[in-house]
């Protein structure tokens, strides 16, 4: 069976572990994983000039204006170990940047083949964002930016879902067990779209 191609989008609420899954899938499949979160935090580290302009937004847990994220992420599949296949994280995040990823995919005649959305229950979110607080120290996991976030995936970020539920490409998939059992999970349902290594 010839695969088809891997252009994944890893959607799940704040804590769903949707990080980790997106690189072991990525790894798996020779594709990049692209998280603009990764990117803004690497760039606030390093004291970029994007780094000074996003901090504070990051740090409160607001959302990114669309043109600076867009752009970035854009450039970042322009890069040539993206052309074969690529696994977004975080990104699109609200019903503007999934009009301004369709159409940047569009000019390459190209579209997601598959979303892979993590459901996961409020309250184990919650848990694990303490639990990485405590052992990672992220500027943006304090009670206040915690509870922001996950209104903000719940107002603007799920109901990008519709829009690709409607296109027939969302896998939802339990993001409660062990890391092996969601990784092989998600592995069985890009299999059946015929995605695969
Ligand atoms: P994440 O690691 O995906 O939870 O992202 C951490 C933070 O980076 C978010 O709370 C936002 O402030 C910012 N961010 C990441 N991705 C996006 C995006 N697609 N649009 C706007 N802001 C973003």
């Amino acid at each position: 069976m010839t695969s088809a191609p891997a252009r994944l989008l890893i959607i799940g609420p704040q804590g769903s572990g949707k990080g980790t899954q997106g690189v072991r899938i990525a790894e798996a499949l020779g594709i990049p994983a692209v998280s603009t979160g990764d990117v803004f935090r690497a760039n606030v580290k390093e004291g970029t000039e994007l780094g000074l302009k996003v901090k504070a937004i990051i740090d409160a847990g607001d959302l990114v204006p669309d043109d600076l994220t867009s752009a970035i992420v854009r450039d970042r599949l322009a890069e040539a170990d993206a052309a074969g296949g690529f696994l977004l994280d975080g990104y699109p995040r609200n019903l503007g940047q999934v009009a301004d990823l369709d159409a940047f995919l569009q000019e390459r005649g190209e579209a997601l083949t598959a979303v892979i959305e993590l459901s996961v229950p409020r309250e184990e979110s919650i848990q694990r964002l303490s639990l990485r607080a405590a052992e990672q120290g992220r500027a943006d996991d304090n009670e206040e930016s915690i509870a922001k976030r996950l209104a903000i995936y719940e107002s603007e970020t799920a109901p990008i879902l519709d829009v690709y539920r409607a296109r027939g490409i969302v896998d939802e998939i339990d993001g409660v067990g062990s890391l092996d059992e969601i990784t092989e999970r998600i592995t069985a349902a890009l299999a059946a779209r015929a995605i695969s290594a």
